[in-house]
C-alpha cells in the first residue's frame, strides 16, 4: 500500500458530490449525515477521521448530523463502550445535540420490513448451514447455486421468519436470505443473509429478540429511517452498495445516497479494534487509554489536543485510495499546536551534577525566564539559581567530536537565561570511570545569557537548580510497532510490537513550579520535548509526565526530501 506524502487538502470528492446535489435539488437541499459507531471498543484516530468528515459537512453546509450507534450485534457490545464513545466525540470538539439513535431503537421497524420483503416475494427463509450457504454461494470466476429452499412460499416464509422470532431454532439452524440473484456478479447481491438467529443477550434490549438483523439489511434501513441524505462510509463497503441501493428500493422507502472514501491507515500502529483489544487483553499496553495506544482516549491521555487532531484528519484529506499516512504527520501536527500554546519549562531527564565552583556558597538568584516565545501575552517567571545545578548527560563529553557545540571540558555555553559557564574539570568515580560530577567557573557578567564584550558561545544548555529541583517520574513514549508499516494490508498479528515503547525515569529533575502541575497540564521542556501529566496516576503535588513527542520533525524531513 502506498504511504500518503500530501498534507494540503482542497475540496474533497464528498464535498463536490454534496454541492451537485445542494445545487440540482435533491433532497431539498438538505445535508443530513450521520456517524454510526458499533459499540464494541474505544474510537481511535480513525474513527476521528470519520467523525471530523461527518459532523464537519454537516456544519459546513448547514445540515445535521447524528450519533447513531450500530448495536446489532449483542456478542460484542457492551455499555461501557457507549459511555466512553461520546466523551471521545465531545472532547473532539463535535455535538449531535438531541440527535442521539440506537439502531436497536429500530428492531421492530427492521422486523416489518424484513416481513414485507417476504411477502412481495423477495426474502425467504433458508436451512442451509453457514458452510453450505458459503459453497453455493460460489467464486467471483463461478456462479452461485440456487439455495434448495429458495422457492418456499410466502405462507411457509412467513411462518418459519416468526417461529424464528419466537425462538424455536437454534443459532445457525435457520437465516432469513433476500431473494436476489444467485449468479450475479456482485457476491454480495447473491441471495445474502438478512436475518440470523443469536440467541444472545442484547446490552440494550436484553432477551427480547433471539433473531439480529445484518448489517447490510439494518444500516440502510436505519439511514432512511432518519432521513439521512449522504450516508458516508469506508471503502470496503462499495460492494455493498448495491445491497443497500436494493433493500431501500425493494421496499419502496426513503433513499439516501452512499459513498465511500479511504480509511485512515496509520503506520507504526494498528486500527483493528480488534487487535488493539487483544492488546488489552493481554496485558501488552496498560488499557485502551494507555498513552501509547491510537484510540482517543490513548491521545488525550498523552497530551494530544483536540484541534491538533481535527487539524491531522483535516490535512491527510479525504481519498478514493486506499494509503498509509505516516505517524509523522500526526505528531507535526501537535507540534504545531504546542509550539503556539505551551509554556515552556526547563526540565532535565536525565540529570548530571554541575558545581560552579566560583559562585558563593549560599547565593540564591532568581532569574527571568520567558513562558512562550511565540506568545508574548505568556509573560515571564522566575526561577531559581544556584551553585550547584543539573544539566542534561548527554550536552556534556569528555572526547566530543567536531560538531558538538555543547559542554566540553575547557569549553564555553550559554545556561539558558542564567550565565556563561566554562567547564574547568571532570569528577570520577575512581573504580568505575563514570563522570560523577562536573565544575564549571562561571561569568557574573554574563548575567541574562549575553556577554556585554560581545564574546559568543555555540551552545545553550538547560539546567534546573538542585537545591530547588523537584523529582519526578516521567514516562518517554516510542511508537507501539517498529514496522512502518499498518494493519491495513491485513498484517496485524505479523507486527512485532516495540519492546521500546515505554521508558520510565524516575528521579528527573524539573523546575520547582511543575510540583503544582495539574492533571492535563502540558509544557515544553525546552530542548526536550513536549510533556503532558498523565490524567490517571498523577495526584496533587505528585504529577506523572507523559512525553507527547519530542521536538525533532521528521515530518518536515519527509517533506524536504519529496521536495528535492
Ligand atoms: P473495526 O472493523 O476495527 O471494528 P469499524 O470500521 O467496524 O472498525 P465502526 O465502529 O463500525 O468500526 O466504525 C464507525 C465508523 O467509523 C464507520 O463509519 C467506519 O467507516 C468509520 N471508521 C472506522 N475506522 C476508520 C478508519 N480507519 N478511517 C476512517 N473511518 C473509519
Ligand atoms: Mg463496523
Amino acid at each position: 500500500m502506498p504511504l500518503q506524502l500530501n498534507d494540503s487538502s482542497s475540496a474533497n470528492f464528498i464535498q463536490e458530490i454534496i454541492e451537485n446535489d445542494i445545487k440540482s435539488g435533491k433532497y431539498n437541499g438538505r445535508v443530513h449525515t450521520r456517524f454510526p459507531p458499533e459499540p464494541n471498543g474505544y474510537l481511535h484516530i480513525g474513527h476521528a477521521k470519520s467523525i471530523c468528515l461527518n459532523f464537519g459537512l454537516a456544519s459546513q453546509y448547514n445540515g445535521l448530523c447524528n450519533l447513531r450507534f450500530d448495536d446489532t450485534n449483542p456478542v460484542k457490545e457492551e455499555a461501557e463502550y457507549i459511555d466512553s464513545i461520546k466523551t471521545d466525540i465531545k472532547w473532539l470538539g463535535f455535538d449531535w445535540d438531541d440527535r442521539l439513535f440506537y439502531a436497536s431503537d429500530y428492531f421492530e421497524k427492521f422486523y416489518e420490513y424484513a416481513v414485507q420483503l417476504i411477502m412481495d416475494g423477495n426474502a425467504y427463509v433458508c436451512d442451509l448451514t453457514p458452510d453450505q450457504i458459503r459453497q453455493y454461494r460460489g467464486t467471483f470466476k463461478t456462479p452461485g447455486k440456487d439455495s434448495p429452499f429458495r422457492s418456499r412460499s410466502v405462507d411457509e416464509n412467513l411462518d418459519l421468519f416468526s417461529r424464528m422470532k419466537k425462538g424455536e431454532f437454534k443459532n445457525e439452524e435457520k437465516v432469513l436470505r433476500a431473494k436476489i440473484d444467485m449468479s450475479s456478479p456482485n457476491l454480495n447481491m447473491r441471495d445474502p443473509v438478512l436475518y440470523r438467529i443469536l440467541h444472545e443477550t442484547h446490552y440494550r434490549t436484553g432477551d427480547t429478540w433471539c433473531i439480529y438483523p445484518t448489517y447490510d439489511f439494518a444500516h440502510c434501513i436505519s439511514d432512511s429511517i432518519e432521513g439521512i441524505t449522504h450516508s458516508i462510509c469506508t471503502l470496503e463497503f462499495e460492494d455493498h452498495r448495491h445491497l443497500y441501493d436494493w433493500v431501500l428500493d425493494t421496499l419502496g422507502i426513503y433513499h439516501p445516497q452512499q459513498i465511500e472514501f479511504a480509511r485512515l491507515n496509520l503506520s507504526n500502529t494498528v486500527m483493528s479494534k480488534r487487535r488493539l483489544l487483544d492488546l488489552v487483553k493481554q496485558g501488552l499496553v496498560t488499557g485502551w487509554d494507555d498513552p501509547r495506544m491510537p484510540t482517543l482516549s490513548g491521545l488525550r491521555r498523552r497530551g494530544y489536543t483536540p484541534e491538533a487532531i481535527r487539524d491531522f484528519c483535516d490535512r491527510i484529506g479525504v481519498a478514493k485510495r486506499n494509503s498509509i499516512v505516516d505517524v509523522a504527520l500526526l505528531e507535526h501536527c501537535i507540534r504545531e499546536n504546542l509550539n503556539k500554546t505551551a509554556m515552556r519549562v526547563m526540565g532535565v531527564l536525565n540529570p548530571l551534577k554541575m558545581v560552579i565552583v566560583n559562585y558563593p556558597d549560599d547565593k540564591e538568584e532568581e532569574l527571568d525566564a520567558v513562558n512562550n516565545p511565540e506568545d508574548p501575552a505568556m509573560g515571564t517567571r522566575k526561577i531559581p539559581f544556584s551553585k550547584v545545578i543539573y544539566i542534561e548527560k548527554d550536552d556534556f563529553l569528555e572526547d566530543p567530536p567536531k560538531k558538538f557545540f555543547r559542554l566540553a571540558l575547557g569549553r564555553e555555553v550559554r545556561l539558558r537565561y542564567a550565565y556563561y559557564v566554562r567547564c574547568v574539570d571532570v569528577i570520577k568515580d575512581d573504580t568505575t570511570g563514570d563522570i560523577l560530577e562536573i565544575h564549571c567557573t562561571y561569568d557574573p557578567e554574563t548575567r541574562g545569557g549575553s556577554s556585554p564584550d560581545g564574546r559568543k558561545v555555540k551552545g545553550t544548555i538547560h539546567w534546573v537548580s538542585a537545591a530547588h529541583a523537584f523529582d519526578a517520574e516521567v514516562r518517554l513514549y516510542d511508537h507501539l510497532f517498529k514496522e512502518k508499516g499498518s494493519d491495513s494490508d491485513g498484517k496485524s498479528d505479523e507486527m512485532a510490537l516495540n519492546k521500546d515503547s515505554l521508558i520510565t525515569l524516575h528521579s528527573c529533575k524539573l523546575e520547582p513550579g511543575l510540583k503544582e502541575a495539574e492533571k492535563g497540564d502540558i509544557f515544553q521542556f525546552e530542548r526536550v520535548g513536549y510533556f503532558c501529566v498523565d490524567n490517571r496516576v498523577s495526584s496533587p503535588g505528585h504529577p506523572v509526565f507523559n512525553r507527547i513527542v519530542t521536538l525533532r520533525d521528521s515530518w518536515k524531513k519527509i517533506k524536504n526530501r519529496q521536495r528535492q
